[in-house]
């Protein structure tokens, strides 16, 4: 297992009170020392290149970010940028990119621990915390390198809207979400299910609020299933934490035991295919909760 991550994550500062907030950089690099410590293998990110980006986001949407390098901006309801925002989310990105590509040349798990998440952010637009979409950025490295078959398993709170449309037409990347339903974003219907060529590729489990570890434990095993059909030459997780029952902004009761089954489901099938897995931060807004199933999601990850 490698981790990626950087106190830089700190540098992107949100208004007072924003739930994004530096602090949960701070659990990051608790995560990280305690991984260090432990003998484990820790990497600095570097920043996502123009092209790595372009991949998944227009021209116009690069420039309007790159156009805020340095200054404090509103760019929707709750997406804002502070002075140093341009270049941590560009590591952020980057760091995804790294982790996809550790698993792909290696084989070991990768695990990058970044904000802002990612799976809000649109082609075209920011969105929901989002700058650039690290996963997707990440899955588009992986078809760079030439792989048709990219599974995306995003098991954060939030459907990754962002996520979906930029490969709704696409069937190298098969896009899987447990989400609140309905929630913020809004998208995520269990109707929707891919376009064209991707028709069948887009899977959405949306899930009632209040849904527990056992409900959890199903869903899990139906992506299980799909995961098997698929056989992906890479698993990516969009890893938020904001379905457990302690975070502040969603209404599920996943506890730390629950994440960690999860992810034991998805590491059990991602042995069978014989796939690598590459781990990308989402959303998780308890601090405490964060820290205790970032701390899970190792253990899990690391068991022989
Ligand atoms: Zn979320």
């Amino acid at each position: 297992m490698l981790l990626i991550s950087s106190p830089r994550f700190q540098e992107h500062t949100p208004p007072p009170g924003h739930p994004e907030r530096p602090e949960r950089a701070d659990v990051f690099d608790q995560v990280a020392a305690e991984w260090r410590d432990n003998g484990g293998r820790v990497v600095e990110p570097r920043p996502a290149t123009r092209d790595e980006l372009l991949r998944v986001h227009d021209a116009a949407h690069v420039r309007a970010i790159e156009e805020m390098n340095g200054r404090a901006a509103r760019l929707d309801a709750d997406t804002f940028t502070s002075p140093e925002s341009v270049e941590i989310a560009l590591l952020a990105a980057g760091a995804a990119v790294q982790a996809a590509e550790h698993a792909l040349d290696t084989g070991e798990t990768a695990f990058a621990l970044v904000r802002p998440p990612g799976h809000h952010a649109e082609r075209d637009r920011a969105m929901g915390f989002c700058l650039f979409n690290n996963v997707a950025v990440a899955a588009a490295a992986a078809l760079a390198r030439g792989r048709s078959r990219v599974a995306v398993v995003d098991i954060d709170v939030h459907h990754g809207n962002g996520t979906q449309w930029m490969f709704y037409s696409d069937p190298r990347v098969l896009y899987v979400s447990t989400h609140q339903f309905p929630f913020y974003p809004g998208t995520g219907a269990a109707d929707e299910t891919g376009a064209g060529a991707g028709e069948g590729f887009t899977f959405n489990l949306p899930l009632a609020a209040g849904a527990t570890d056992s409900d959890y434990a199903i869903a899990s095993a139906a992506v299980a299933l799909r995961l098997e059909q698929y056989a992906p030459e890479l698993l990516l997780i969009s890893a938020g934490y904001d379905a457990h029952e302690d975070d502040p902004l969603a209404s599920m009761r996943v506890t730390t035991g629950g994440y960690r089954a999860i992810l034991a489901s998805l590491r059990a099938v991602a042995a069978r295919i014989g796939c690598p897995i590459a781990v990308v931060t989402e959303g998780g807004y308890d601090l405490d909760a964060l820290r205790a199933c970032l701390r899970a999601t190792l253990e899990v990850l690391t068991e022989i």
